[in-house]
């Protein structure tokens, strides 16, 4: 599995319909500095379901609403992923898998909504298609700046957690003590 496409509507800087297409292999982008080459990869944690807005950069979700237009602020935003699925990581019975991710701003706060495959989900819908194909977006499928240098200075018990998490091993305890809490 692995992405085809990104589609941005209205998130952080970018104000129109903007597309960038993946490679299957290897894609890097280059640019200058501000041009939003971070904000593609929080664009991808944005779909990926990450709840937490500051590891996107931002202070809150609605701050990821494109805010460069004073005049015309969106009270949207929306990120699309296009993932080849021809190898079927996916569990489900497509070509491809598409996932969207959209905040609205409103008067009296913020929604959010997820669809998978065109049909709305919700976020643990989304995390647990995700799980399945071992991509989670507080995983180490991302590797942020300044993430070598947290785990060379982490504990050794520190360490075991990461370890059990790409082993998968984690996800069945959360599940478990999630279980017994109820
Ligand atoms: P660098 O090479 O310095 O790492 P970069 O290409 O990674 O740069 P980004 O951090 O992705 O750049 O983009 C930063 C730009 O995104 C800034 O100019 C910032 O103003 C803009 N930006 C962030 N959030 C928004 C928003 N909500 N609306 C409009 N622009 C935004
Ligand atoms: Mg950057």
């Amino acid at each position: 599995m692995y992405i085809k496409e990104i589609e941005f509507i209205n998130f952080k800087s970018f104000g129109k319909k903007v597309k960038i297409p993946f490679y299957d292999d290897f894609t890097t982008i280059s640019g200058p500095n501000g041009s939003g080459k971070s904000n593609i990869i929080d664009g991808i944690l944005f779909v990926l379901g990450l709840s937490s807005s500051r590891t996107m950069r931002a202070e809150k979700l609605t701050d990821l609403i494109y805010n460069g237009d004073k005049a015309k602020k969106p009270d949207f935003a929306q990120v699309t992923i296009k993932f080849d699925n021809t190898d079927r990581e996916m569990p489900v019975d497509t070509e491809e898998v598409v996932i969207t991710r959209k905040i609205r701003e409103t008067d009296t706060g913020y929604y959010s909504y997820f669809y998978f495959n065109g049909k709305a989900v919700s976020l643990t819908d989304v995390h647990n298609y995700l799980a399945k194909a071992r991509v989670t977006p507080e995983g180490y499928n991302v590797v942020m700046q300044g993430d070598v240098t947290r785990i060379i200075t982490m504990t050794p018990v520190e360490r075991r957690k990461i370890i059990d998490e790409i082993a998968g091993v984690a996800e069945f305890d959360n599940k478990k003590d999630r279980a017994l809490s109820e």
